[in-house]
């Protein structure tokens, strides 16, 4: 972005603030504070590219959000927007895909800030060491997670989810056996490779063209928690839990302050998209994970 832009894009976010602070303080005494869940992909200093973010502006936003916001994990937000009822804003981590250099910086970080996250991989790509469709079509492919990153990741508190087995765009895959294997086969694959329970399944791009009814319904038939769009919307309480809505951690910090604060305008995002899902489908054992308790203002 150019200075100039940067320069313009940073004074509006300032000047709205204020607004957004008394906002978030009145919808969090309605008990309706905003509930984020931010994606991320790929943290790192080298081959820059549309999905990466460099180590030090990851973590001043990892600094930025333990300042002002909770930091939960997805059964908690799930149990809030079910209970209809969230009196702090609050924001969970994610990851897709899977890269190598996730292990050198960002998951210790988070690790040792003992931050809730969810990191979302891709079995085959793991298995097979074979890079994501999307860096072989940019001519760039990096390096996913090893297996035994993947496995130390869970063991050190990161939740690990499904995202396919190998990244795949179900706007194109419509036979019905290869999503069910995509999805279901997935998560118990998954499930053996970690020796844990997978609970949560993200969409591989995550556009609602990608959110197909046979896919979503393989979600529910895999006996997920939950599944994670990444189209940029909220989730509030009330809101079916199933659907968890996600935006990008965006690495211009001023549209990443602008989103976390609440931009109203940016609900018309939150339709609700015509799926069938499960009534209910909540973890029966809601520990609660917070680990900020402060909530000051937002700067
Ligand atoms: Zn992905």
């Amino acid at each position: 972005m150019n200075p100039f832009r940067h320069g313009l894009l940073a004074a509006r976010t300032a000047a709205v603030m204020p607004h957004r602070q008394r906002q978030l303080a009145t919808l969090s005494a309605e008990g309706n504070a905003p509930l984020s869940v931010l994606f991320y992909h790929r943290v790192a200093d080298s081959h820059p590219n549309d999905w990466t973010i460099g180590c030090q502006r990851f973590r001043r936003q990892i600094d930025y959000c333990e300042r002002y916001f909770e930091l939960i994990d997805l059964a908690e937000m799930q149990l809030r927007m079910e209970r209809g009822e969230s009196r702090r804003p609050a924001v969970c981590l994610t990851f897709d895909d899977g890269y190598r250099d996730n292990s050198d910086f960002a998951l210790p970080l988070l690790i040792q800030r003992r931050i809730p996250c969810t990191y979302f991989v891709c079995t085959a790509n793991i298995l097979n060491q074979t890079p994501f469709p999307h860096d072989e079509a940019a001519g760039q492919p990096l390096a996913v997670n090893s297996l035994e990153q993947i496995q130390a990741a869970a063991d050190a508190g990161i939740e690990i989810g499904c995202h396919t087995k190998h990244h795949v765009d179900f706007s194109h895959v419509h036979d019905e056996r290869t999503v069910r294997d995509e999805i279901i086969h997935a998560k118990s694959e998954l499930e053996n490779l970690i020796d844990r329970p997978v609970r949560y399944f993200a969409f591989p791009y995550g556009l609602p063209e990608h959110l197909t009814q046979v896919a979503v319904d393989a979600v529910i038939e895999a006996g997920f928690d939950g599944f994670c769009s990444g189209y940029g919307a909220y989730n509030l309480p009330g809101e079916s839990p199933f659907h968890i809505r996600r935006f990008h951690g965006d690495p211009e910090m001023a549209r990443f302050k602008n989103w976390l604060s609440f931009d109203s305008r940016k609900l018309r995002k939150n339709f609700s998209l015509d799926f069938r899902l499960p009534a209910s489908r909540i973890p029966t054992l809601p520990v609660p994970t917070t680990m900020t308790p402060a909530f000051s203002v937002l700067g």
